[in-house]
C-alpha cells in the first residue's frame, strides 16, 4: 500500500517514487491509497494495479468514518505499507489497518507507529521534492531507476480532449493556485500575455484550473480581447490532465495543473513569487521559470503579509520572453 501525498503536485513529484517501489518489488500488487482528487491521477497508472479512495471530507470524515475506512482497508491484507504522505494520520492508519511494516520519513511524531522509520529531512530547502520522496526510498534501501515523473491516459480521454478541443494549436492557461492567493500571479497579466500569444502565434487559449479559480477564469476572460474557451472548474482531473497533454504550451503558475504538464512533457512557462522554485520546479528540461528575487522569498505563505511583490515585479513582458523562447525551441 502506497499512500499518496495529499496535493496533486506532490503527487505527481511523487510518481518516480512509485516507479522505484514498482521496480523492486516487480511480483507484488500495488494499491494507491489517496484522496479524491489526487485518486484520479493515478487511474491507468502503469505503476499500480488498484486506486483506493479515501474521503476525508465526506464518506471517511471524524473519528467513525476513519475506523471504517481502516477495517475496509484490513480486508485488503497488505504487507507493507510505503507512507509518501507525512501526516501522523497516515502511520495510524497503516497501524490500524494491520499492516505489519510500515515504513515512511519519521515527521509528525509518528516514528513509534513505523517498523521502517526514515529519518526526517528539511524538505522546505534545495531538496527537489522529487528527490525527496527517492531519497526516503533509498533509506529503506529502495532505489529509483529515475527521477522523471509520469501519468497516463486511455486513448479514450486523448480522444475525448482532441473533440472538445478541436482545431488547434491551443495554448492552456492556468492561472490559478489551490494552495493560496500568494502563489497567483495577476490576473490582468495572464489575459495580456494569453492574447499576444493569440496574436504571434495563431493559437487559441484555453483557461484551465479547479473549482474554486472560476472567478479568476471570469477575469481574466472579461480582459481578454479574444475570447479564450473557460474551462475553469468545468473538467475533472482526468479531463484536465488529457487537455494540458493536448497543448503545445502551458503558462502557469507553480500549482498542480503545472506538474501535471511537466509529466506529460507539454512545454511550460511557470511563475514562480512565494515557493522555491529549487525544490517545486516542474521535474523536466522543456520548462522556463520566471521570477523576481526579492528577500521575503520564499516564504510559503499561502497570503502575502504585505505589497505581494513577488509576483507584481513579474512583467507580462518577462512571461511573454519565456514563452517565445520556449515556442520557438519546441519548432
Ligand atoms: S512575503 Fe514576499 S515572498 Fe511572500 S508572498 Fe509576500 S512578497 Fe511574496
Amino acid at each position: 500500500m502506497v499512500r499518496m501525498p495529499n496535493w496533486i503536485g506532490d503527487a505527481v513529484m511523487a510518481t518516480p517514487a512509485l516507479a522505484a517501489i514498482r521496480a523492486t518489488f516487480s511480483e507484488a500488487r500495488v494499491t494507491v491509497v489517496a484522496n479524491p482528487l489526487v485518486a484520479e491521477l493515478f487511474t491507468f497508472h502503469p505503476d499500480c494495479d488498484q486506486v483506493i479512495r479515501f474521503d476525508k471530507k465526506n464518506s471517511h470524515s471524524g473519528v467513525a468514518g476513519f475506523w471504517r475506512f481502516c477495517c475496509e482497508l484490513r480486508r485488503e491484507r497488505f504487507d507493507l505499507a510505503i507512507l509518501l504522505q507525512n501526516a501522523f494520520e497516515a502511520a495510524a492508519m497503516a497501524l490500524l489497518t494491520g499492516i505489519p511494516s510500515r515504513a515512511g520519513y519519521r515527521t509528525d511524531g509518528r516514528g513509534m507507529l513505523l517498523t521502517h522509520g526514515v529519518p526526517a529531512v528539511d524538505k522546505k530547502h534545495g531538496l527537489h521534492h522529487v528527490d525527496y520522496y527517492l531519497q526516503m526510498l533509498s533509506g529503506l534501501g529502495i532505489e529509483g531507476g529515475d527521477d522523471r515523473l509520469s501519468l497516463a491516459l486511455s486513448a479514450e480521454e486523448e480522444k475525448g480532449a482532441s473533440v472538445l478541443l478541436g482545431t488547434g494549436p491551443w495554448i492552456a492557461v492556468n492561472p490559478g493556485a489551490s494552495y493560496g492567493a500568494a502563489k497567483r500571479w495577476i490576473p490582468e497579466r495572464f489575459a495580456a500575455v494569453a492574447d499576444s500569444l493569440a496574436a504571434e502565434f495563431g493559437v487559441q487559449i484555453v483557461l484551465t484550473g479547479g473549482p474554486g479559480e472560476t472567478e479568476i477564469g471570469r477575469d481574466i476572460e472579461q480582459a481578454m480581447q479574444r475570447t479564450p474557451l473557460n474551462l475553469i472548474g468545468r473538467t475533472s482531473v482526468r479531463e484536465l490532465m488529457a487537455i494540458l497533454n493536448h497543448c503545445r504550451l502551458v503558462v502557469t503558475n507553480d500549482s498542480g495543473p503545472m506538474h501535471i504538464a511537466a509529466a506529460f512533457g507539454v512545454p511550460i512557462v511557470a511563475v514562480f513569487g512565494p515557493t522555491d522554485h529549487t525544490t517545486t520546479s516542474p521535474r523536466t528540461d522543456n520548462c522556463l521559470i520566471v521570477r523576481v528575487p526579492v528577500d521575503c522569498a520564499p516564504c510559503l505563505l499561502r497570503e502575502c503579509p504585505i505589497d505581494h511583490r513577488c509576483m507584481t515585479g513579474i512583467t507580462a513582458d518577462m512571461v511573454l520572453a519565456a514563452a517565445r523562447e520556449l515556442w520557438e525551441r519546441a519548432r
